[in-house]
Formats: C-alpha cells, sequence, structure tokens
C-alpha cells in the first residue's frame, strides 16, 4: 500500500466522520475512502456508539422512480450535480454537502427526508452507470431522475403532477402519527 502523508490520512479519518454521522453504511465507506477496514469499523462505533448494521444495500433503481423518492431524488442529485459541475467539488464532497444541504431543505419544508445518505450514494452510483438519467419536465422545466430509456419528450414531473391518492396518503400518513402519539402518551400516562 502506498504510504500517505500524516495530514492525507487525517483528511480521510474527517471525510470518514462525517459520511458516518450523515448515516453512511460501511459498503459507502469502503468504496469511497482508503482506509482499513479494521480503521472504520472502530470510527463508526466511536461516532454512533453501536456496531456498523450488516446485511446487503438497497440497490433497485426502480426504488427512485415513486412518486415521493422520485422528487426528492430530483432534489438531491441536482444540487450534487451544481456542487460537482458549478462549484467544483470533488464526488465525495458534492456527495456529503449536498446531502446536508438536502437535510436543510426538508428541515426548512418541515418535511420527513425520504431519502438516507446510502439510497443519495447509490443514485449517484446508478447515474454514473448510465442506469439513470434526468429529463426535462415539460412544465416547469426542472429536470428530475427517470430511467436511462425513458420518454424525454412531453413529460411531466411528479412534483407538477402529484398522484391522485398523494393528498390521501399524506392524511392517511399524518392519521397514523396521531393514532402513534396517541399511544405513546397513552404509556407514559
Ligand atoms: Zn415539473
Amino acid at each position: 500500500m502506498l504510504k500517505r502523508s500524516l495530514t492525507e490520512d487525517a483528511q480521510e479519518v474527517f471525510r470518514a466522520i462525517a459520511l458516518i454521522e450523515l448515516g453512511a453504511r460501511m459498503q459507502v465507506l469502503e468504496s469511497e475512502l482508503t482506509l482499513s477496514r479494521d480503521r472504520m469499523i472502530r470510527l463508526y462505533r466511536e461516532v454512533k456508539g453501536v456496531s456498523p448494521p450488516k446485511g446487503m444495500l438497497p440497490f433497485s433503481a426502480d426504488w427512485y422512480m415513486t412518486w415521493l423518492a422520485n422528487i426528492h431524488a430530483s432534489l438531491f442529485y441536482n444540487t450534487y450535480l451544481f456542487l460537482k459541475n458549478e462549484a467544483r467539488c470533488s464526488h465525495l464532497d458534492a456527495l456529503t454537502k449536498g446531502y446536508r444541504l438536502y437535510l436543510e431543505h426538508c428541515q426548512h419544508s418541515e418535511t420527513e427526508p425520504v431519502l438516507d445518505l446510502t439510497r443519495a450514494w447509490t443514485l449517484v452510483r446508478f447515474f454514473d452507470a448510465d442506469i439513470l438519467q434526468l429529463t426535462k419536465c415539460c412544465r416547469c422545466s426542472g429536470k428530475f431522475v427517470a430511467h436511462k430509456h425513458d420518454l424525454q419528450h412531453n413529460v411531466v414531473c411528479g412534483a407538477c403532477q402529484p398522484p391522485s391518492r398523494a393528498g390521501k396518503t399524506k392524511k392517511a400518513a399524518a392519521a397514523r402519527q396521531e393514532a402513534l402519539s396517541g399511544a405513546r402518551v397513552a404509556q407514559a400516562a
């Protein structure tokens, strides 16, 4: 293995900590960083207080096509691309900064984040592998996540055309939430 300077080593550790704090799984760390697996597991335990979860990563591109996931994924990927192409960030910086901006956006608009960091990372991989593309919405001109060979013309994004069940789903979710918090209050009493 190549000898790294102490500064470079420290930078890798900081990158690992940033990713772990944002919720990265081990597979993300292993593919993005050059630290040994042992050190990354130790870092993970230190930052999170628990061992990293085992198991496979989610890897279906279809996940990004459902209505709500598509809006969130499109928001994140547009931010990522801006940071990478316009702000000249490295892939890893664009990923972490873009993901932080995405979380901030969710917080400001009082929306639960749908995309976790690992999903965001997988999304970028799908674009790199030419499985996904950005398609321009013919109503708002915004670019949204689509399958590579999907239609490119006269298509409308999820934000411009919410499915009719979206309102109902939201109401159902709110009702569920209320029921849950009611149960918690009841338990506490
Ligand atoms: Zn649109």
